[in-house]
């Protein structure tokens, strides 16, 4: 308990760096499109109607021209000198992280309608608001930052999924919060606090939209990965995490079992488990990812 505590400060902590700024500027650049599809029933901004001249206002306009391939985004967590979470057994949580992604991106190698990027492709540390901006700038559709962390009671195993809420679901979705926010702080970066106030315009308008998109994949994902992989009781949570911060792509962060707890780091340092988690994950991502919920 005494841990967290110390990182109190962290929460909620603003954009403020350069890099955080770029993110800042590009969110306020959505801010009109944003909030011109916030005043807009969700059925039309996912299939919007143009009127043409001639026609009636009312017809729909078929649309045949091909999708552009959707873009996944993700993230190992955690590299480099950044270890995460470090198993009973000794298993580090950012090798777990790093190879379940290779694993993700491989499974979607069949499947041309969807892209998939890597924030890390290797053992590096990257800072949180520069995995955030990496995502923005390559526009991508879906931003999944993938962790296997450690929690105080070592009973608690599963997979579960959190997206960026300012109040976390419970005390310990906080927590996790707190300690992996300051990855930066462990990383050598001195992240200053102030810019409250434009921090907190941001995410009240600009990220509104992004934030329910990820609300609503976070419901489908677990749905689909309930089925065949065990899940953490209470798996939908929140809590204010850095690395979700994006006001334009929609973030979630997948915690896919506890290294703390004994059973998930024999499963997770297996292969083969690995292969299964990464496999299942891909399939419901895609299935998501070709959903109306990317329009
Ligand atoms: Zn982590």
């Amino acid at each position: 308990m005494a841990f967290f505590l110390d990182h109190e400060e962290e929460q909620g902590a603003p954009l403020v760096d350069p890099a955080r700024r770029r993110v800042l500027r590009l969110g306020l650049a959505a801010l009109p499109f944003l909030s011109a599809s916030l005043l807009l029933p969700s059925a039309l901004w996912a299939a919007p109607v143009i009127p043409q001249k001639g026609k009636a206002a009312s017809a729909p306009v078929p649309d045949n021209k091909p999708r552009p391939p959707r873009l996944l985004m993700l993230d190992p967590g955690h590299g480099g000198h950044d270890p995460g979470a470090i198993g009973l057994s000794g298993t580090y949580e950012k090798d777990i992280t790093l190879d379940i992604a290779r694993r993700m991106a491989a499974a979607f190698a069949g499947e041309p309608s969807i892209k998939v990027q890597l924030t890390r492709e290797r053992d590096v540390f990257l800072p949180l608001s520069e995995r955030v901006e990496i995502g923005c700038a390559a526009r991508a559709d879906l931003f999944l930052s993938i962790h296997a962390d450690s929690a105080p009671n070592h009973g608690a195993r599963g997979l579960s999924v959190y997206t960026l809420s300012e109040k976390a679901s419970d005390q310990f979705a906080s927590q996790l919060a707190d300690k992996e926010n300051h990855a930066d702080v462990a990383g050598g970066l001195n992240v200053p606090v102030d810019d409250k106030e434009v921090a907190a315009i941001l995410f009240d308008l600009a990220a509104r939209h992004t934030r329910n998109t990820a609300q609503r994949v976070k419901v489908g994902f677990i749905k689909g990965m309930g089925r065949r992989w065990e899940l953490l009781e209470q798996p939908m949570r929140s809590a204010n995490f850095a690395v979700l911060r994006s006001p334009e792509v929609p973030s979630m962060l997948v915690e896919t079992g506890f290294l703390s707890n004994k059973k998930d780091e024999a499963l997770l340092s297996k292969p083969l488990q690995r292969q299964k988690i990464a496999t299942l994950m891909a399939k419901e991502l895609a299935f998501l990812l070709k959903s109306p919920l990317f329009g």
